[in-house]
């Protein structure tokens, strides 16, 4: 079922988008040569908690850490750990803020020093599509819009999109419906209305679509071919006035 917000509660989950983004911001700029996955996550659980949050993360579903942090062909729920990271590296760190009982979640791929130009542009491209997603995301449109842009940007530049995961409402829960694949057909799906909020967060493979979850961790996400990935995502609220994202750090 699709919980439609009121203004009142967009301006909490704006709220606890802001500090999702800025524990986001915090853990990527510790995304550093040397520093080990468990440090980065330190850093963000730190943050969060110091400005009177709870990581929307930890212990969810049994997630044993505040953010996922996902480094080269790891795709999601990276369990930070002792894994130090190397130059050029890329990073995926995945966090949410839960403040007042209302959520924001977000992610970005970070480059620890240079990295490769196939790393730049599969992370430039990832990026973009997320925004090519997120333009969509008008009420009167609907959820296969949203996936279609995403889905088009990606695979026109020799792109695969992952299928297994996908974005998600947000609110009181983190995890709320409808799903938000970033594959699909426009004109199909969920209407979209004013109030709804949903998280839009593109999974992209360098290589093939498919995906392991073969780490005796019982969570990590890799790409099957061992190639490199990438994963952007933002929170927004569809309004009125457009897709508002609510989990922009300013
Ligand atoms: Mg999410």
């Amino acid at each position: 079922m699709v919980i439609v917000k009121t203004a009142a509660e967009i301006k909490k989950l704006r709220e606890a988008g802001r500090l999702s983004a800025l524990a986001l911001k915090v853990g990527g700029e510790a995304v550093v040569p040397g520093v080990t996955t468990a440090e980065i996550d330190r850093v963000i659980h730190d943050f969060i908690v110091k400005n009177g949050a709870t990581p929307s993360f930890l212990n969810l579903y049994g997630f044993p850490a505040s953010a996922c942090i996902s480094v080269n062909d790891e795709l999601i729920h990276g369990i930070p750990g002792n894994r130090v990271i190397q130059e050029g590296d890329i990073v995926t760190i995945d966090v949410g803020a839960c403040l007042d009982g209302y959520h924001g979640d977000n992610a970005a791929t970070f480059a620890a020093g240079t990295p490769s130009e196939e790393a730049r542009r599969l992370m430039d491209v990832t990026r973009e599509s997320l925004f090519k997603g997120i333009e969509m995301a008008t009420a009167g449109n609907r959820i296969g819009d949203i996936s279609n842009a995403v889905q088009t940007y990606c695979e026109e530049r020799g792109y695969s999109v992952v299928r297994e995961y996908v974005g998600h409402g947000v609110g009181r829960q983190v995890h709320e419906d409808p799903e938000v694949p970033n594959y699909g057909k426009p004109g199909h799906g969920v209407r979209l209305v004013n109030g709804m909020v949903i998280a839009i967060e593109p999974m992209i493979n360098a290589g093939t679509r498919f995906v392991v979850q073969d780490n005796p961790n019982g969570w990590t996400v890799r790409t099957k071919d061992g190639k490199l990935c990438a994963h952007f995502e933002n929170t927004i609220a569809i309004t009125p006035n457009g897709p508002l994202i609510l989990t922009d750090p300013n």
